[in-house]
Formats: structure tokens, C-alpha cells, sequence
């Protein structure tokens, strides 16, 4: 894995300056601009020198094969080359390369050839067709899949060596479309805009090719470099469906190899064929037939076809090049694209091309009764179901899907729906409470067993203070953790994977609707359960503005999983067995009925807009492959790992500081009077309408860096008070008493049920802060969520606490 990388991060041609020389190493950009950039000389492996390269000079000359040839500046960014400074330094520090005899260009060649080994690949395709699936299998990676739309929302890349070459792969957000309505779609077209991947990988579901082949009509539009990797292969094999795939090559003009991103079969051949196309692309000559697909235009039909001839013309008139295809930029712009509108009065401040657009679709509108924008999709389902009708025959009594309808006849049930839904949540917490609590009481014995060796191995003092009740006790206290976690993240897995969180997100649809939220809006929720750092990241994938931002603000409510160890241990000390795991249930639900009322509430009062109908894609039920679900879940187990030993040992050790020093002889004056015990007791008046303590406060108050630290902020507490006690009643020390055992002679349940509530709700941590600044774009929104939360955990707390009191 490698961090996001620009896809030409070496010199390009423009960078040259006037008398040098240079290798090319790739052309970028797309179709015809990049044909004719070809065709005039620039090819992989040629050396050019630059004549004439001021700065403010346009076009730029060069010279090439003993041929002159001038460029504009903006064509000569679109390609790398190798100069021979670089050549230079590399020469100093390759010992492989002899010092340059003569001055000729070997060493810039061997650069240029190493370089153009790397091949950049982008996949691209609708959600959930299989695009995660095929990048880890070629990239050896694990990102997560999902059977469900949206799970990826940022790109990741991946670099692997095949077949003699370098890839760098990229896993692109998963879209319908190419239109500017989401942040995917836009974020899809500026990647292959912008960073010119050499090849798009174009991955269809073959199952379901109709709705994926639109996307590829979209792309055929952008000129670009594609092959096609027709995936699901062996769900289109068992369905019975015939599909002749040379002639779907022919007539889309793209190579075609048939995958099954789920076992990997194909992938291999799929990344031959694109080495294959890249080679091709390389050359200038057309005599090899076989890599050099022709280009198509998808045929919108005689009158949009004219329509978008003339605006076409208009736009090159105007000075639009190729580098973005100006069919592409025409089709758009009749569609009434935002973003590329905006892009062309950019480069037209007179306005006139987009008058003819506007002119051109008023009067199609007149002419056939149907605006523009919708003609075109029309126009490209036409054309998707016009090749399939050529090489295509759908299997009616196809069974491969029986199963999906069959288990959703109860799954989406307008009434069975629901219970079946609470029985899965509930089964997921119990299991996870449940089984979870054996390896957490060996792993506790293990941590238990570990602390008394250093205590006997250690001469009293700060340093076995520091080792006892700093790092064992505080890291101890929520590694306990690790399969509770484990074991939810494994659910939310096979749910993700088998595609039953798509169904939970659809028949919440309706009560989402009812808070301003999307049906969308619930799986980012239930991840948040997970942690609340991906769920707010995952809010990318519902367009909607005001439902997004909607979202995020609420997903704080949603208990993570780094709020489990205190809940443990304080329901493990007060109620046992069923009682706990309703208790536990309870939170988790008062969790998300808060996140009603709270959004409820904003939509209401401060966050504005209107919010948009939307389609919930249903897919077929499949069998999560146990590979997928292991790795994802190991992935979390890891992350989790990680922040235990930074975060949680750095804070262990603080807190720990914090509570033994002053030091003082009296162990009962020093416990009164650390440094923490002064925090928490300046707190404490505050916090005390809600029951809490100066360590209930001060753990708290830890918990604000992560979640976590809440329950290794009270194992310290607790334990340095609890040994401090028993010096003075002489008690056994090396018997170290349980946490929950400490926790019941300090708390009442009532005290503690009201903290269980206090850290459900109160303040996000610092990571989950962060997210919610970045997606939201605004601190605003960040502190807005740091303010209600703490004062809807005081409030509920305090209400809780005094009520109870009152009562019991
Ligand atoms: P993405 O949204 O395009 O990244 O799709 P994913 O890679 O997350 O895959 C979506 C679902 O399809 C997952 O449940 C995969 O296990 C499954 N899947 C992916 N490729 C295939 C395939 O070729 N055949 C079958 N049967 N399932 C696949
Ligand atoms: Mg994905």
C-alpha cells in the first residue's frame, strides 16, 4: 500500500528547458488528442530536445527526430519525460550505470525504460460489482468489501509487479454514472481527468449488465483508454444467461476478459490484456491489428447526434482541445453539467458556447417535447440495449436469484422485517458479549498473572508503580477487549458481505425519511458501531447534502466499539448474565433513539436544505467468502491493536503519572491530593447532579483523547486507590483484586447506570472531532457536535441520576 500519489510525479515535457534534452516516458491524456501527440513523433523512448521554452512562451518548440514541432504548454504537461539532470543524479547514486563517455543519452533511456514499466490503472465501475474484490486479489491488499453500494469512498492504491511490469492500481469510489451529482462521480471523473490513468479498467457486473454497460457508454464518451473486465462471470455462467463476448468486444470497441473477482480466476489474464493494450497504445504505427482497438461513438440518435456535432464545433472554435474530449465536454454540457458549465466559461468568459447550449436544447425541447438531458440517457439505454440484443440472450427461468427473493419476501417484510431485524441485533450483542467473555477472562487472568510477577520480581517504588499500575493495568484493562471486538466486527462483516445490511438499510428507509436522514443515512450509522471515524467517512456515499451532513452529526450517538470495555465492566459489576446483555442492548438502542430525536431536531432548527428521494439498491444475497470476512475483521482487530499501543499506553502512562505524584508517606494524603485528584476534584462539583465521583469525573474526562482510555483511566484509578487502601489495612497486595470488585465497592448501580448514559452520549473523541471537521468541510459543525454532545450527556445523566434517586 502506498500513500495517494500524483500518477506523474516525474518531469514532464513542459519542464524542460531551452537546450536540453530529454526521454519521453508516457504519453497521458486521452482519444484523439493523445493520437495526435503520438502521431507527431512523441513516442515512448524518443528523444527530444527543447529549442525555444520561455516562460511566457506558447507554444513551446521542439525538436524531434530532426523534425521541428511546436506544442502548446498545456499539451507538453501531458507528457513525462526523463531529463538529463535527472539522468544525472541517478548516474551518482546507481552504481549499475558506467559514467557517461560519451554524452549521449544512454543513462535518460534506461531511466525512461525503467519508468515506462509502471503501468497506472484505474477501475472503475458501478457499486458493488466487484471492483475491492478484484484490487486485493491483484494487489495482494485487504481493503474491505461489502455487498452492499458505497463501501468504498476514498481511493486506494495498490502497487504489484506482473508480467514484467509495475502497477499502480487505484480502487476508485463505485458510481452509475459520470454525472456531476454526487461527490463519487465527481470525485471518479477528475481522478481520470486529472492524474490520466493509462488504462481505465471498466469492472461490469455481469449479472446485471444493462445498468453497468451505461456507465461504460459514459466512458466511451471520455475517449479514454479502457479494458473491460466483465466480472460476476461465474454468476452469469450458473444463471443460464448466453452472452457472445467477442462480438460485445466488437461492438463496444474494448477488449473483454470474462473474472470472477471472488476467487480471482481471470484477474491474471485481465492484467495481461491490459499490458497488452498498454503496449499498443505505445506505438504510432497501426499495422498491428490485434492491440490497436478502434474508437466508437456511442450514436445518441440522427438529432442529438447533430445537436451535439454543433456544439462540439462551437467548442473547438472556441480553442477547446482534446485534452478533454470535446464530444465528452459537448454531451455534458447538453446535459447541463455544473461542474464542466462552470469549467467552460472558464475558458469561454464570453459566454457564447454555453448560449448555443442553452439555445440548442430550448429548441430541441420545443421540437420533440422531452428536455435534452433525459433524451441523452434515453439515447444510451437505447444504444446498451441495442448490443445486448445482439449478443446477449437472458435466461427467463433463471434460479440464480430465487434464493435473494425468497429470503427477502421475510427480510423486507413491511411488519416481519422488523422483529427479524431486532433478532439479528440482538443475536450480534449477545454473541459478542456472550461467547466473548471466555478468552476476556483468560486474557484478564493472563494480564492479572503478569502484574503480580513484576510486582514480586520489583522492588517497590515508582517504577514498579509505573510498570503495575500504569502500563499492565491501564494497556490490561482494554486489550481485555480484543475478542468482544473481534467478534462484532465479524458480524457486521457477514451482514456487509452477505448483503443483508442493504435490507436493514432498506426498511429503516421510511423512519429515516421521517428525520431528514436517507435509508443511506443507516449503514455509516451501523458502522458506527464499529468506530465512528469510518462511519462518518462512509456519509460520502449519500448525495444529498443536507441528509449527509445530518449524518455525521448523529453518528456520535451511536455507541462504538471503544465504549465496550466500560460498559463491561461496569454492568459486569452490577448485574450479571441476561441482565447485562439487556442493559448493554438498552444503551445501544437509547443510542440511536437519541440520534432520532437529535436529528429530528437539527433538521428542524439548523441545518437547512431540502433532502432528495433516492433509489436503494437491493443486491443479490451472496455468500460471504470467509476469507473476506476474516481479513476485514483481523484489519479492525489490528487497528485496534495499534491504538492500544500508542494512544492507550501514552495515556495509561499520563494518568498514571497524573495520580501517583506529589508523592507523599501517607498513602490515604497522596490519594487525596494527586495531581489527578485535584482535576477531578475541581470537577467534581459539576459533575456531581449526575452521581459521579472526582474518578468517575477524571476518567471521563480521559476518555476525550479515545474511548478506550475511559476503562484504563478507572483500572489505574481504582487499583492505585485500592492498593493504597489495603497497604493501610494490611491487606495482601500481590492478590490483586478484580476491577469490577473495585468498581462495586466505589459506585452504586445507580451512579453507575448513570455513567453507562453519560458515555454514551457525551463528546466524541479527538479522531472522530477530526473526521467530522474534515467531511463537513467547517470547524463549525466539529464544535457544534463537541457542545451538544456534552450537554445532552449532562442533561440526560443529571435527569437519570436525580430521578432515581428520588425513586429508589
Ligand atoms: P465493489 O463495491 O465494486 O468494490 O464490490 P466488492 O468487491 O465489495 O464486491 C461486492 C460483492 O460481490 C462482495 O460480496 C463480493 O464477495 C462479491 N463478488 C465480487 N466479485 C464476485 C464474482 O466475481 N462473483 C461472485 N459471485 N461474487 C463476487
Ligand atoms: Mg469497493
Amino acid at each position: 500500500m502506498q500513500p495517494e500519489q500524483d500518477l506523474l510525479p516525474n518531469m514532464l515535457l513542459s519542464d524542460l528547458q531551452t537546450g536540453e534534452r530529454g526521454v519521453v516516458v508516457r504519453v497521458a491524456g486521452h482519444g484523439a488528442f493523445r493520437k495526435r501527440i503520438i502521431e507527431m513523433g512523441f513516442i515512448k523512448g524518443v528523444t527530444v530536445e527543447s529549442i525555444q521554452n520561455a516562460p511566457l512562451n506558447d507554444p513551446i518548440k521542439y525538436r524531434i527526430m530532426n523534425f521541428e514541432v511546436s506544442l502548446r504548454r498545456s499539451d507538453a504537461t501531458k507528457i513525462e519525460i526523463v531529463g538529463e539532470q535527472e539522468a544525472e543524479k541517478e548516474i551518482v547514486n546507481h552504481d549499475d550505470f558506467q559514467p557517461l563517455d560519451a554524452p549521449d543519452c544512454d543513462a535518460m533511456h534506461h531511466i525512461a525504460e525503467e519508468r515506462g514499466k509502471t503501468i497506472n490503472v484505474a477501475l472503475v465501475g458501478n457499486p458493488n460489482c466487484g471492483k475491492t474484490s478484484i484490487f486485493n486479489i491483484a494487489a495482494h491488499a485487504h481493503e474491505r468489501v461489502g455487498n452492499y453500494s458505497g463501501v468504498t469512498v476514498d481511493e486506494k492504491v495498490g502497487t504489484f509487479e506482473h508480467g514484467g511490469y509495475t502497477f499502480n492500481l487505484v480502487d476508485l469510489p463505485g458510481t452509475y454514472s459520470l454525472s456531476a451529482y454526487s461527490p463519487e462521480e465527481l470525485y471518479v471523473r477528475k481522478h481520470i481527468l486529472e492524474k490520466n490513468p493509462d488504462i481505465i479498467l471498466n469492472v461490469v457486473d455481469g449479472s446485471n449488465l444493462e445498468r453497468n454497460l451505461y456507465l461504460t457508454t459514459q466512458l466511451i464518451d471520455m475517449d479514454i483508454t479502457m479494458v473491460m473486465a466483465l466480472n460476476m462471470y461465474d454468476e452469469l455462467q450458473r444463471s443460464g444467461d448466453k452472452l457472445d463476448i467477442s462480438q460485445l468486444s466488437n461492438l463496444l470497441a474494448m477488449p473483454i476478459v470474462p473474472t470472477t473477482g471472488r476467487n480471482g480466476d481471470g484477474i491474471g489474464r485481465l492484467f495481461d490484456k491490459i499490458i497488452e493494450v498498454f503496449e499498443g497504445t505505445n506505438k504510432s504505427d497501426k499495422s498491428d491489428k490485434s492491440t490497436n482497438f478502434r474508437h466508437i461513438h456511442v450514436n445518441h440518435g440522427k438529432e442529438l447526434e447533430r445537436c451535439i456535432t454543433s456544439l462540439r464545433t462551437e467548442l473547438r472554435d472556441h480553442g477547446f482541445s482534446d485534452t478533454l474530449s470535446t464530444r465528452f465536454l459537448a454531451i455534458k454540457l447538453l446535459e447541463n453539467d455544473k461542474q464542466l458549465e462552470h469549467y467552460t466559461s472558464e475558458h469561454d468568459p464570453d459566454g457564447s458556447v454555453l448560449k448555443m447550449r442553452d439555445d440548442i436544447g430550448s429548441e430541441y425541447l420545443k421540437a420533440n417535447h422531452q428536455d435534452i438531458e433525459s433524451a441523452v440517457t434515453d439515447a444510451k439505454y437505447a444504444f446498451v440495449r441495442g448490443a445486448l440484443a445482439e449478443c446477449y440472450v437472458k435466461n427467463e427461468k433463471s434460479t440464480l436469484h430465487a434464493g435473494t427473493d425468497r429470503i427477502d419476501a421475510l427480510a423486507t417484510h413491511k411488519w416481519l422485517g422488523y422483529p427479524l431485524f431486532l433478532c439479528v441485533l440482538f443475536f450480534t450483542f449477545f454473541c459478542t458479549f456472550f461467547i466473548g467473555q471466555y478468552p476476556m477472562d483468560w486474557i484478564e487472568a493472563l494480564f492479572g498473572w503478569l502484574g503480580s510477577l513484576v510486582e514480586k520480581a520489583m522492588p517497590a517504588g515508582p517504577l514498579r508503580s509505573l510498570l503495575v499500575d500504569g502500563i499492565i493495568s491501564g494497556v490490561g484493562s482494554v486489550i481485555v477487549f480484543l475478542p468482544q471486538i473481534l467478534i462484532l466486527y465479524l458480524f457486521i462483516s457477514v451482514m456487509e458481505d452477505s448483503g443483508y445490511m442493504a435490507r436493514a438499510a432498506f426498511i429503516m428507509d421510511k423512519f429515516m425519511h421521517h428525520m431528514g436522514l436517507h435509508g443511506k443515512s443507516f449503514i455509516p450509522m451501523i458502522m458506527g458501531f464499529g468506530c465512528n471515524v469510518p462511519a462518518i467517512m462512509a456519509t460520502r456515499t449519500i448525495e444529498d447534502r443536507k441528509s449527509r451532513l445530518l449524518t455525521m452529526l448523529i453518528i456520535p450517538m451511536m455507541s462504538c466499539s471503544a465504549r465496550i470495555p466500560v460498559y463491561v465492566i461496569l454492568t459486569g459489576a452490577f448485574f450479571g448474565g441476561v441482565k447485562a446483555a439487556f442493559i448493554m442492548m438498552g444503551l445501544y438502542l437509547i443510542g440511536m433513539v437519541m440520534a432520532v430525536l437529535m436529528a429530528k431536531l437539527f433538521s428542524r432548527f439548523f441545518v437547512k436544505g431540502e433532502s432528495l428521494p433516492f433509489v436503494m439498491e437491493l443486491p443479490p444475497y451472496r455468500m460471504p467468502t470467509a476469507k473476506a470476512v476474516l481479513r476485514h475483521t483481523w484489519e479492525k482487530g489490528k487497528e485496534y491493536l495499534k491504538k492500544m499501543s500508542t494512544i492507550i499506553l501514552g495515556a495509561s502512562i499520563i494518568v498514571w503519572a497524573l495520580s501517583y505524584y506529589p508523592t507523599h508517606e501517607n498513602p490515604h494524603y497522596q490519594a487525596e491530593h494527586s495531581y489527578m485528584a485535584q482535576i477531578g476534584k475541581a470537577i467534581e462539583p459539576a459533575m456531581r447532579p449526575c452521581g459521579f465521583d472526582w474518578r468517575q469525573s477524571v476518567s471521563l474526562l480521559a476518555g476525550v483523547g479515545a474511548k478506550e482510555v475511559v476503562a484504563s483511566t478507572m483500572g489505574v484509578l481504582y487499583s492505585t486507590g485500592a492498593e493504597l487502601s489495603d497497604l493501610s489495612d494490611g491487606t495482601d497486595l500481590s492478590d490483586k483484586a478484580e476491577l469490577s470488585d473495585l468498581v462495586r465497592n466505589n459506585m452504586t448501580p445507580l451512579s453507575a447506570l448513570s455513567m453507562l448514559l453519560f458515555i454514551l452520549l457525551y463528546m466524541p473523541c479527538v479522531s472522530t472531532i477530526v473526521a467530522i471537521k474534515n467531511e463537513s468541510g467547517k470547524w463549525k459543525w466539529a464544535l457544534f457536535t463537541v457542545a451538544y454532545t456534552i450537554i445532552l450527556a449532562w442533561v440526560v445523566a443529571t435527569v437519570f441520576y436525580q430521578l432515581g434517586s428520588l425513586i429508589l
